[in-house]
C-alpha cells in the first residue's frame, strides 16, 4: 500500500515538474526578449485592458523608441487607472523622447471651464493664455517640480472643451526597460499623486475658481453646493449649471424643504438651483483667502 502510494506521488510531481517546463517553455516563446517583470504583470491578470495591448506592443522602452524612430508606429497609451495619463514615444529634434501628460483632475478642470466660459467670447483666447500661467499654482508646493511644464490644448475635434494638462519629457537615450523610465522619472511621483483619483490637495471647484480670479479669470462657483458654476453652458445659456453630468442646474446642497409636504400631492420641492454671488460679491469675496 505504502510503496503504491508514494508512487503516485512521485508520478505527480512528474507531471508537476513536466506542466511547470510546458508552462516555461510557452512564456519562454510568448514573451521572447520581454522583461521578467512585464511578463509577471501580462500573466497576472490584473492589467487593465489598454496597459497590456501597451506593454504588448512596446515592453520595453527600446522597443517603443524602434517603433517611432522607424516612423511606422504611434506610441501611445491613454489610462484612467490612478489618474488622466498620457504616455507616448515621440521624436522631437531627431531625439526620441518619453512624454507623460498628466490632466488636471475633474475639480480642476471645471474651474477652468467655468473661467472659460465665463469670459466674454472675444476674451477667451486670452483667458487661455493666462490660465497656462496658472496651471501650476493650482497644484501643491511639493507638486511644482521643475521640469513639469503646463498645457493647455486647443479643444479635440467636436469637442466644446480645450485640455488642461501637467507634462514632462525624459530623454529615451540610456533608457531601456519601462522600469528604467520609472526609476528616471521618480522625482515626479509627487505631481503623479497630486493629480491622482484619491488625492485631494490639488485646488478644485470653489478654490481655484477663487485662485483663477485673482488672475482676473472670471470662474466662479456656487455659494451653497462650491461647485465651479457658469450660466455659458453651450446647453444652458443664461441658467447656472455644473459640469458635473447628474447636477447641471441642480444645486445638490439647496435646501427646498420649504417647499416640501409630507405629502407629495402637496409639494412643489425639486431641488433648486445653484446660488452664485454677483460678480462684485465674488471679487469682494476673493480677496481674503478662503471664504
Ligand atoms: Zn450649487
Amino acid at each position: 500500500m505504502a510503496s503504491t502510494k508514494k508512487s503516485v506521488s512521485s508520478r505527480a510531481k512528474r507531471v508537476g515538474r513536466q506542466k511547470t517546463a510546458a508552462e516555461q517553455r510557452r512564456q519562454q516563446r510568448e514573451y521572447d526578449g520581454v522583461p521578467a517583470e512585464i511578463v509577471e504583470l501580462l500573466e497576472s491578470g490584473d492589467l487593465l485592458p489598454e496597459w497590456d495591448t501597451f506593454y504588448r506592443a512596446f515592453p520595453t522602452v527600446t522597443t517603443a523608441v524602434e517603433a517611432v524612430t522607424l516612423g511606422q508606429e504611434e506610441v501611445r497609451l491613454e489610462s484612467h487607472e490612478h489618474e488622466l495619463l498620457l504616455l507616448e514615444v515621440v521624436v522631437e529634434d531627431g531625439e526620441a523622447v518619453v512624454m507623460t501628460t498628466l490632466y488636471v483632475p475633474y475639480g480642476t478642470r471645471d474651474a477652468l471651464l467655468s473661467g472659460l466660459f465665463n469670459s466674454a467670447p472675444a476674451d477667451r483666447d486670452q483667458a487661455l493664455a493666462t490660465m497656462a500661467g496658472i496651471l501650476l499654482e493650482l497644484l501643491p508646493d511639493e507638486a511644482r517640480i521643475e521640469g513639469v511644464e503646463a498645457v493647455v490644448e486647443p479643444p479635440a475635434p467636436g469637442s466644446p472643451a480645450p485640455r488642461f494638462a501637467y507634462r514632462f519629457k525624459t530623454p529615451a537615450l540610456g533608457l531601456t526597460t519601462w522600469n528604467s523610465y520609472y526609476e528616471a522619472t521618480i522625482r515626479f511621483s509627487p505631481l503623479r499623486e497630486a493629480v491622482g483619483w484619491i488625492d485631494t490637495r490639488t485646488a478644485t471647484h470653489a478654490e481655484a475658481a477663487a485662485i483663477l480670479r485673482r488672475h482676473g479669470i472670471p470662474a466662479t462657483s456656487c455659494a451653497q453646493c462650491g461647485h465651479a458654476v457658469t450660466n455659458r453652458h453651450p446647453a444652458w445659456p443664461g441658467l447656472w449649471v455644473d459640469f458635473i453630468a447628474e447636477g447641471g442646474p441642480i444645486c445638490e446642497l439647496y435646501d427646498d424643504s420649504a417647499l416640501a409636504r409630507d405629502n407629495e400631492l402637496d409639494s412643489l420641492a425639486i431641488g433648486g438651483p445653484h446660488r452664485v454671488m454677483a460678480l462684485e460679491e465674488v471679487e469682494q469675496a476673493s480677496q481674503p483667502a478662503g471664504r
